[in-house]
């Protein structure tokens, strides 16, 4: 019997007096491509980061392949796991994030070697290889020596993609990747993200707002409001036949 490879269980998360993340439960098959929906504010975001250790929790448990991510530290409530296991768990999943965030002063082939050669020791030559094939499933290999200012930000957003696929990670995350691009360059980080689903086996996470691409990438749609799963199930369950009022009020606005 497979296990999950991501177990989330009962997590808090407040800011101060807001509480973002309401005791989420959700678990998450290896290979499994998941959508994350809902409105602006429901917690989407806050459960990636979470994932990648970029935040506190104020409460629950978290494993990805069979380690916790998080321990209690007295007073100072859940934080993340001692920096040698987080070293290797954050090897073990990879982000894009909506504004791209690369290395504004490194050409693009840096960007891509940068990561492994410094945290996993890799040899640049060895690193160099293995980026340019990246780059070029990603459609970009003639732009290996530009920098991002020199690049669309669709262009920019493949290379982010490249970046965290230099690490080999099992699970991957995209936090609304798309929605800062011009409309016209959206579909071609999309094409990028449809071979990934088809062509491996990662595990993948996305944030979005294109229901569309969500209906066509996902195994599982979750439907999040403030703070909480309200509904999943598959994608054309989820966007032909919601069950929860607050679903279907969501859906309609955004369709
Ligand atoms: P979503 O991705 O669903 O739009 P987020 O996870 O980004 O939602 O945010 C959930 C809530 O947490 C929002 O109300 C947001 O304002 C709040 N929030 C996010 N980050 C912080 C922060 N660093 N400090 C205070 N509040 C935050």
């Amino acid at each position: 019997m497979p296990q999950p490879i991501i177990r989330i269980d009962n997590i808090v998360k407040r800011y101060g007096p807001l509480t973002v993340l309401d005791g989420l439960s959700m678990n998450v098959m290896p290979g499994e491509k998941l959508a994350l929906i809902g409105p602006s504010g429901s917690g989407k975001t806050t459960i990636l980061r979470i994932l990648m250790t970029l935040e506190t929790i104020s409460g629950g448990h978290i494993e990805v392949d069979g380690e916790q991510l998080y321990h209690m530290a007295g007073s100072s409530g859940l934080v993340p796991a001692d920096e040698r296991h987080l070293h290797r768990m954050r090897e073990k999943i990879g982000m894009v994030f909506q504004h791209f965030n690369l290395f504004p002063h490194k050409c693009v082939l840096d960007n891509v070697t940068l990561a492994p050669m410094l945290t996993k020791g890799i040899k640049r030559p060895q690193a160099e290889k293995r980026a340019m094939e990246l780059l070029d499933m990603v459609g970009l290999a003639d732009k290996a020596k530009s920098v991002p200012a020199q690049l669309s930000g669709g262009q920019k957003q493949r290379v982010a993609i490249a970046r965290a696929l230099a690490l080999s990670p099992k699970i991957m995350l995209f936090d609304e990747v798309t929605s800062a691009l011009d409309p016209e360059l959206v579909e071609e980080v999309l094409n990028v993200m449809r071979r990934l689903a088809s062509e491996t086996d990662m595990t993948m996470l996305l944030v979005t707002h294109e229901m569309g691409f969500a209906h066509d990438f996902a195994d599982r749609v979750l439907f999040f409001d403030r703070g909480k799963i309200v509904e999943e199930g598959k994608p054309g369950d989820i966007f032909r036949n919601p069950t929860q009022e607050r679903t279907q009020t969501f859906l309609r606005k955004i369709i």
